[in-house]
């Protein structure tokens, strides 16, 4: 890697931002920052943000952006943040896509960002979603309104990338290894 790397992975639940995060950052050897995952460790973990967050993530309503954005900075400061990351789930609208930006002037970031956006029809979504159910927060209703809350709140960050930044828009309605292929091009290709 000749650069420090940013990804941003954008797209509704379902759309496969978890299993290509997790992949390209293996290969990229850079840190998977999930604030889906971070928030249901802390849950589990009854730590003090557990409790404050539980009941939003139970809903499928965002958590308020107070609790979420002193998280990112804490965790973007982090060593093994510095050559890099991949950030799925975050950021998820326009407040915090725009603290991001701040937040990496301020802590010296200057990486290569690509912000990618995962693209798959919300009829394939919902049956993704209910046929690997594997969360609390998976049942039809929570899946219904997570996909409402992407349309409202996250849709508008897409347009936000496509003014500020070069956004990237990648079929997800395929599967992960050729998802995973088109990804690699864009990264490489840079
Ligand atoms: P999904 O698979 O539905 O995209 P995630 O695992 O990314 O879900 O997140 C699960 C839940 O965690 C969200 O429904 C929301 O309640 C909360 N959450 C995750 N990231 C954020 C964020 N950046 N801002 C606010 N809430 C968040």
């Amino acid at each position: 890697m000749i650069n420090e790397t940013g990804l941003i992975f954008l797209g509704p639940p379902g759309a496969g931002k978890g299993t290509q995060a997790k992949y390209l950052a293996e290969f990229l050897e850079i840190p998977h920052i999930s604030t889906g995952d971070i928030l249901r460790e802390a849950i589990g973990a009854q730590t003090i943000l557990g409790k404050q967050v539980q009941e939003y993530v139970d809903r499928g309503d965002l958590v308020p952006d107070r609790l979420i954005l002193d998280l990112i900075e804490d965790r973007l400061d982090r060593q093994d943040a510095q050559k890099g990351w991949i950030l799925d789930g975050f950021p998820r609208n326009v407040k915090q896509a725009k603290f991001l930006d701040e937040l990496l002037a301020k802590l010296n970031q200057h990486y290569m960002v690509y912000v990618v956006n995962l693209e798959v029809p919300e009829e394939v979504l919902m049956k993704r979603l209910l046929e690997t159910r594997r969360r609390k927060d998976d049942n039809r209703e929570t899946i219904s309104h997570r996909l409402q809350v992407h349309k409202q709140e996250t849709e508008p960050v897409i347009e936000f990338y496509r003014q500020h930044h070069k956004l990237y828009s990648v079929d997800g309605n395929r599967s992960p290894a050729e998802v995973t292929q088109s990804l690699k091009e864009i990264i490489t290709a840079a």
